[in-house]
């Protein structure tokens, strides 16, 4: 295993945060603008001046994408390296994290695209689809032997839902067959997951057909906040092996690991009216939330106890969240400003990442 030839780099986490644009219907409503962005000093300041209120603070972030930002631009500046790390046989993380409606998923899958002519994607295509191009480019290139699989789960409620089961399980998001799988423990302080649908990829264009088909089957239900209001989180996981012949003409397999992962919003309870059922359902997303800042919390200021096994979430990903791993946590805010206690919550949680 390449783990043997690793050098230990430590933990590192990096802490991005992108503004989206106004939409339309902000436009449409005159709102204010209440986010500046200061890409050269990695600086975001939140500023209202209003008779019943008055904010006025700045955040500063490793990076930040302001609201004219590209998808390009975002995934050759924060996620490329990372995915080159992986190449090397690393784990890596990426989060987006934020309220609803800010653009998790924008920036994780992208705007939806048809089908891609070769050469350049469209500007819309997030990074989930340029993270398969780039490693498929690279080791085309490296003329090594390997072989690229992607799994794509959900994590709804605390259970787990595979997002690429076969369709005779599907009948729609209520369906009893929607059974979900089981976490279990591997005996060396990691875990796996019986039976998750792992497909191979060979070309970048298959991405779409996959990322479809398992986005279709993610649950999503109405609220009061917003109608598409996910409460759910996604791990998109790429695991690459590549086998190598070092000098001495031994054969070495190099692991690699990218999960992308797109977490529920993260606006509370309250403000989004939930009630009863939804209840359990905010709880179980604030436990997942609350202790993956817990962990890269941990992480980052090297106490000793690392709480991964307090949410599902991070025990998933223990294996690609500290120790020799990096991690990217995107950060996405509204720039109106009837956003802005949200946003503030947002830029929060992500600031005390860092
Ligand atoms: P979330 O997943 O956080 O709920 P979405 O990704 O669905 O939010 O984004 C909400 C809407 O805003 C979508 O229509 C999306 O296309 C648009 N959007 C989000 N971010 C951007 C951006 N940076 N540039 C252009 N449109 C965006
Ligand atoms: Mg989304």
């Amino acid at each position: 295993w390449s783990s043997n030839i690793k050098p230990d780099r430590g933990v590192n986490v990096e802490v991005i945060l992108r503004c989206r644009p106004l939409n339309d219907d902000e436009k449409k409503l005159k709102l204010p603008v209440v986010i500046s962005c200061n890409e050269g000093k990695g600086e975001v300041s939140v500023v209202q001046n209003t008779a019943y209120k008055q904010i006025d603070k700045t955040f500063s972030f490793d990076k930040v994408f302001g609201p004219t930002s590209q998808q390009k631009e975002l995934f050759d500046e924060a996620i490329s390296p990372l995915v080159n790390e992986v190449l090397e046989g690393y784990n890596c993380t990426v989060f987006a994290y934020g309220q609803t409606g800010t653009g998790k998923t924008y920036t994780m899958e992208g705007g939806r695209v048809g089908v891609v002519e070769s050469g350049e994607f469209p500007s819309d295509v997030g990074i989930i689809p340029r993270a398969v191009q780039q490693i498929l480019d690279v080791l085309e290139a490296r003329n090594e032997e390997y072989s690229m699989k992607v799994t794509f789960l959900e994590l709804y409620n605390e259970d787990i839902m595979d997002l690429l089961a076969p369709d005779e399980s599907l009948n729609g998001p209520d369906d009893k067959s929607r059974k979900p799988i089981a976490l279990m423990e591997d005996g060396r302080g990691g875990v796996f997951i019986r039976g998750l649908e792992q497909e191979v990829v060979c070309t970048a264009d298959g991405i779409y057909k996959i990322l479809e088909k398992g986005s279709a089957k993610r649950h999503t239900a109405d609220s009061l906040l917003n109608m598409q209001s996910s409460r759910s989180h996604t791990i998109f996981s790429i695991t690459i092996h590549v086998k190598e012949s070092s000098s001495n003409g031994e054969e070495l397999m190099k692991c690699g690991k990218l999960n992308l992962v797109d977490l529920a919003g993260s606006e509370n309870v309250v403000r989004s009216g939930a009630k009863e059922g939804r209840v359990r359902e905010a709880g179980e997303i604030n436990k997942s939330l609350l202790t993956l800042g817990r962990v890269i919390n941990a992480l980052v200021e090297h106490s000793g106890h690392v709480p991964y096994r307090d949410s599902k979430l991070t025990r998933l990903l223990r294996d690609s969240l500290g120790g020799n791993t990096k991690t990217c946590i995107i950060a996405t805010v509204s720039p109106s400003i009837h956003s802005v206690e949200e946003t503030l919550n947002t830029l929060d949680y992500a600031h005390r990442a860092k």
